[in-house]
């Protein structure tokens, strides 16, 4: 039997957009409270509005730690609690490194990296306190294999891959059996991502096929409901051939 998602209480950065919408929208589908969070705030309260009573738009950059910080306040305020907090707000930076601004540098690294470092601090420390939760960090197969024309990206996604594998790890040995720590490793799909990347030098980063949105969002509400260490979703995975002649070294690296 599927576990219930009504009532459950669900942070989504990220929620203005691509998958945290599209995840948004399911959940609250099924009963859940949604916490929607982006800097564009007439997109998460348009969204908000149209999933009801159970939905509230939080303002927030996840690269300001003082912000993530009154995102869990808000949410704990309106719902009481907060059961999964899912750290999916990213950004690209594509292109030949020595071409990508220094400040692009940080913003992708205040974005992927430390607003995934807070969102996880944050829900951990309330999951802990209540003992039981559920954090999603959505890395990125660029977290586990390198690309070429997305080293800045991959650098930020390894990290978060690092940080979610090592508190899942973390979280088990200390012994908090309803504490969990999942990673999500998406391969391209299709959602306006690519259209924010700052594709710097005109490199064509843009891996096709691309895969379908809702693949990663069904991804997600299964790990909800059955947590597990990590899921790969996407085009390529499970070990599919995969051909580019933009990308040779992906043979190598799978
Ligand atoms: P989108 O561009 O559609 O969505 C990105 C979301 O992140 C938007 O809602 C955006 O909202 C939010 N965001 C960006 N910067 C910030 C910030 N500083 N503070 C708060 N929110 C922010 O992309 P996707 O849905 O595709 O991406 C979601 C996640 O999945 C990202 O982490 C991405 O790296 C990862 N991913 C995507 C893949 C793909 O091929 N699409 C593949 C693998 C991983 P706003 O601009 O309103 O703040």
């Amino acid at each position: 039997v599927k576990e219930q998602l009504q009532g459950v209480t669900v942070v989504i950065t990220g929620a203005s957009s691509g998958f945290g919408k599209g995840i948004a929208i399911k959940l609250a589908e099924e009963g859940a409270n949604v916490v929607l969070a982006a800097r564009r705030t007439e997109l998460i309260k348009a969204l908000a509005s149209s999933c009801g009573d159970q939905a509230l738009a939080v303002t927030a950059d996840v690269g300001k730690p003082e912000e993530v910080e009154r995102l869990a306040g808000e949410a704990i305020d309106k719902f009481g609690r907060i059961d999964v907090w899912i750290n999916n707000a990213g950004i690209g930076i594509l292109g030949s490194y020595t071409d990508v601004p220094l400040a692009d540098l940080t913003r992708v690294t205040e974005t992927n990296l430390l607003g995934t470092m807070y969102g996880s601090h944050i829900a951990l420390r309330h999951f802990k306190a209540k003992g039981a939760g559920t954090l999603i960090n959505i890395s990125s197969i660029s977290g586990k294999i390198a690309f070429p024309f997305y080293s800045a990206y991959s650098a930020t996604k390894f990290a978060v891959t690092g940080l979610t594998k090592g508190l899942h790890l973390e979280v088990k040995s200390e012994g908090y059996e309803h504490i969990h720590v999942c990673g999500v490793y998406p391969w391209a799909t299709d959602t306006p991502w690519f259209d924010h990347t700052g594709n710097y030098s005109g490199h064509t980063a843009r891996m096709q096929p691309l895969d379908r949105p809702e693949h990663v969002v069904d991804a997600v509400i299964d790990l909800i409901r059955n947590p597990q260490e990590e899921v790969e979703v996407g085009a390529y995975a499970k070990g599919t051939a995969v051909s580019s002649h933009l990308f040779p070294s992906f043979t190598d690296q799978m």
